[in-house]
């Protein structure tokens, strides 16, 4: 993989990625007249439910929906505005989000707690918004993205988690894309994302504390009994030598699928390069099954869970959580009364019959 570090015209850092052996030359300026935006996000803590929230109010006047002759993810090509992506083609860019909800310059001047709320701690939203684009092919899904793109894309989601674990302050690095429209999607253009959060999401904590309770409980090591269990269990969609897909046990959503690598690794960059290509195999296969369940594409958030900067690394199996909000063709899962309100799921689907489902959707 060959790596090449720009700055676009305000400031921020731009990187193009390659496989290895590509002819690579990106001297094109960015030359854009853009200011710099001030980033001024806060975190503010929830006493109660014991977790952050994030408060990003300039990012109000981001860019939503553009018609695609003005997509800022396209590459830059002769008798169009510039983008975002000063280069007339490449593979693979990352660059800083120009409206970011945690950024490394955010103004360091918060309260120290909530205006009338003493027990209401607030802190800088200090941390790391990133795109991701995944080609410079505005109308090419990621299911279409092909082996050697997806094996790219796992080695960019790498270099970014081990670059960005390294910046002091950050706990935990999360890659992610969220797809389709109907999900709040503001661009069209097939891209990913990456967060690095000054503090570990409430998942992790949660299945942190999970596993600690189940050591004390029955001295077992909790990854390892589920990734045992479920391998050769009845919700296994596919798998390949060194990766499994199964409908979780107690899945939530109405389609969703885990990815688990048969080894413990922390995180993305732990995995051997063998690992990493079987990988990208499973999960091209997998969108696969997502995108040809029904006649249209499904809408899915891809979430990777990896293993925190410091704490509980030794404890932590990498995994992907992929998942859709669609029930049916044309009906979503809305998060409701039970579910928003109290954080009670309720599925009208049987993960075993979904599981039956995607084994036998046939991807042309
Ligand atoms: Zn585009």
């Amino acid at each position: 993989m060959i790596r090449t570090s720009r700055r676009m015209a305000d400031g921020r850092e731009i990187l193009y990625y390659e496989v290895d052996g590509s002819a690579v030359s990106h001297d094109t300026p960015d030359t854009r007249d853009l200011p710099a935006v001030g980033t001024h996000s806060q975190l503010r803590w929830d006493a109660l439910l014991g977790e952050w929230v994030v408060y990003a109010a300039h990012r109000q006047s981001r860019t939503f929906l553009p018609p695609a002759d003005e997509c800022p993810l396209c590459p830059t090509r002769p008798g169009r505005p510039p983008t975002e992506v000063p280069e007339a083609d490449y593979q693979v860019v990352v660059f800083e989000n120009r409206f970011p909800s945690l950024a490394t310059a955010v103004d360091p001047d918060v309260p120290p707690t909530a205006p009338g709320a003493p027990y209401a701690e607030q802190r800088p939203g200090f941390g790391r918004c990133e795109v991701v684009v995944f080609t410079s092919d505005h109308d090419r899904a990621p299911a279409e993205l092909g082996a050697e793109r997806l094996r790219l894309l796992v080695d960019v989601w790498a270099d970014r988690t081990a670059t960005l674990a390294a910046i002091e302050g950050v706990e935990y690095v999360y890659p992610f894309e969220n797809h389709g429209e109907e999900i709040g999607v503001t661009l069209g253009h097939p891209h990913g994302q990456v967060y690095a959060y000054p503090f570990l999401p409430s998942r992790v904590e949660r299945v942190l504390a999970s596993v600690e309770r189940h050591r004390e409980q029955t001295g077992g090591d909790l990854f390892a009994d589920v990734v045992a269990a479920e391998r050769g269990g009845p919700r296994v969609v596919a798998a390949n030598e060194h990766w499994t897909a199964f409908v979780p046990a107690a899945a939530r959503w109405p389609y969703e699928l885990q990815l688990f690598p048969h080894r413990r690794v922390p995180d993305l960059p732990a995995l051997t390069g063998e690992e990493r290509t079987a990988l990208a195999e499973l999960f091209g296969d997998s969108l696969g099954r997502f995108a040809h369940r029904f006649d249209e594409p499904m809408n899915y958030i891809a979430a990777w869970n990896q293993a925190p900067v410091h704490r509980g690394r030794e404890d932590w199996w990498l995994h992907l959580q992929l998942f859709s909000l669609r029930r049916a063709p044309g009906k979503l899962k809305y998060l409701a009364g039970s579910e928003s309100g109290m954080g009670a799921f309720i599925s009208d689907t049987s993960p075993e019959d979904v599981a039956e489902q995607l084994r036998n959707v046939v991807v042309p």
